[in-house]
């Protein structure tokens, strides 16, 4: 990677089909010579160029604007071309290859996806949880989590922790100069109020971590499966949920015979709901195969809607599916169809009156703000409240009850509506802000004994300053940063 990196690259940088314009982009080093090659005028930095884009044989293959921006004052901090032609797939095609062919004597290629952000990171132009944030705000599925990318983008989440990042350094260089002077050891925690110092930052960071982990909740959002018998109302469940008509509904059970997808957002947190097909006993192979599917679905998911026709709730059968029903998932038990049988009869259920509804209508996942998704994706013991399934009571058919299916949604996802989240985050951000937090304990530790050993003390918040820093970038692998630039798309 590092030889390739002093190659030209060339990409189109805008999505494949067609459109008002598309815009193929060039970054090296050096581009004078390729744009030589490619036009006949020279072209000023920061000026926007009309002209006629030429094959090789002198042939006109479009015309259009051309901009250059001249390194390091350009996205990638090197030589930047943008070409901006028709937006159709031919023409942009055409206009690739032209240059990659007026390129070749200087070694230009095809860009790999994210290999321009990558280049901007590289030149310190971004710092990494920003070159995550430009793929993030690429990727967002909601108006809030585009807010939150560009937060992100421009420096928000990542200021806070290299503030962070700082004050730890000015406490590190404070023991650093203390251990140089051993007999000095034990005023140090005193003379500089160090123990202060470091309560001040362990707050501040508490605060991050609550913010990231709204962030994540925002970029990352639910995976939600609807997993029931056939015809209890799977596929009208999610079409009510989605607002409109993606999975095919018939009263012939087996109808869904694979998974169907859909994302919709609450409150902009996305959930992605797999409708399974339904779970049964059965002959036919094609349908056999979809239950396997939904099975496998069932295993990956974050919370599972178990979904039961309230006419025949509790079944043999619904109590099989409870039992294979994985035991680390958060598992809703909604009755559906309420609409078909009378409201005395619904407070019966709702209540624990006369029928065979079991213990499983304990305690409300949404009582207790402590169990969410995010303990279980700790791995964290199963939090209580969680091993017992939650009832609710719907109606596909009305959009009776659906409000509170939502809300028990977002408490299971761990969203809280009253919380801020001024950006995006990813899981990794997430583990090393954990990781610095467990760090600081231990360096409080460390400072609260008696005979406090300023080396161990000095070598925590070491650690903490590492993890907060891998989040921005200064520490981190080859290894992780060609995984994160490999999910971008080409041309960014
Ligand atoms: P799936 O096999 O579990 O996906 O079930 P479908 O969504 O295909 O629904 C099976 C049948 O039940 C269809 O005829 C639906 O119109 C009907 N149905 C679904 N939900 C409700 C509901 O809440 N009330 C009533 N009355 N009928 C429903």
């Amino acid at each position: 990677m590092s030889l390739s990196l002093h190659q030209p690259i060339a990409a189109i940088a805008t999505a494949p089909g067609r459109g008002g314009i598309g815009v193929v982009r060039i970054s090296g080093a050096d581009l004078a010579p390729i744009a030589e090659q490619l036009f006949d005028t020279p072209l000023t930095p920061r000026h926007a160029h009309y002209l006629t884009f030429h094959d090789q044989q002198g042939q006109a293959i479009d015309a259009g604007i051309v901009l250059f921006f001249k390194g390091p004052h350009s996205y990638t901090g090197e030589d930047v071309l943008e070409l901006q032609g028709h937006g159709g797939p031919a023409v942009l095609r055409r206009l690739l290859e032209r240059c990659l062919q007026a390129g070749q004597p200087f070694g230009l290629r095809h860009a790999q996806p994210g290999e321009f952000t990558q280049r901007a990171f590289l030149n310190d132009r971004l710092d990494l949880a920003q070159a995550e944030a430009v793929a993030d705000l690429i990727d967002a599925s909601s108006e809030a989590a585009a807010r939150s990318a560009m937060a992100s983008l421009s420096g928000t989440f990542s200021n806070l922790v290299n503030d962070l990042a700082d004050r730890i350094v000015h406490l590190r260089m404070l023991v650093e100069a203390t251990l140089d002077f051993p007999e000095e050891e034990i005023d140090f925690l005193e003379k500089y109020q160090a123990a202060e110092a470091l309560q001040g930052i362990q707050q501040n960071l508490a605060d991050v971590i609550r913010q990231a982990r709204q962030g994540m909740i925002l970029r990352e959002g639910l995976h939600v499966v609807l997993a029931g018998q056939p015809n209890v109302g799977k596929s009208s469940l999610l079409n009510a949920l989605a607002g409109d008509e993606v999975a095919i509904v018939t009263p012939i059970a087996g109808t869904t015979r694979d998974k169907v997808v859909q994302q919709i957002h609450i409150q902009g947190v996305p959930l992605h709901i797999v409708d399974t097909a339904g779970l049964r006993d059965t002959d036919d192979t094609v349908e056999s195969i979809g239950i396997a599917r939904s099975w496998s679905e069932i295993e990956k998911a974050d919370v599972i809607i178990h979904l039961q026709d309230i006419r025949s709730h509790n079944d043999e059968l619904d109590g099989a599916i409870t039992q294979r029903l994985p035991a680390r998932t958060p598992v809703l038990k909604v009755f559906n169809k309420i609409d078909l049988i009378d409201e005395t009869h619904t407070r019966q259920l709702t209540t624990g009156g006369p029928t065979n509804l079991h213990s499983a209508s304990s305690t409300p996942a949404h009582q207790d703000g402590n169990a969410n998704l995010d303990d279980v994706k700790r791995g964290d013991s199963r939090p209580a409240v969680l091993e017992a399934a939650s009832i609710l009571m719907v109606s596909a058919k009305t959009g009776q009850g659906l409000d509170e299916l939502r809300q028990r949604l977002l408490d299971i996802a761990g969203w809280n509506p009253g919380m801020e989240s001024p950006w995006l985050a990813r899981e990794r951000h997430l583990t090393a802000l954990n990781q610095a937090n467990d760090h600081l304990s231990l360096a409080a530790e460390h400072a609260s004994h008696n005979d406090s050993v300023l080396d161990l003390f000095a070598e925590e918040l070491r650690l903490s300053h590492e993890s907060l820093s891998s989040i921005t970038g200064q520490f981190t692998s080859d290894d992780l940063l060609g995984e994160i630039f490999s999910s971008f798309c080409i041309g960014k």
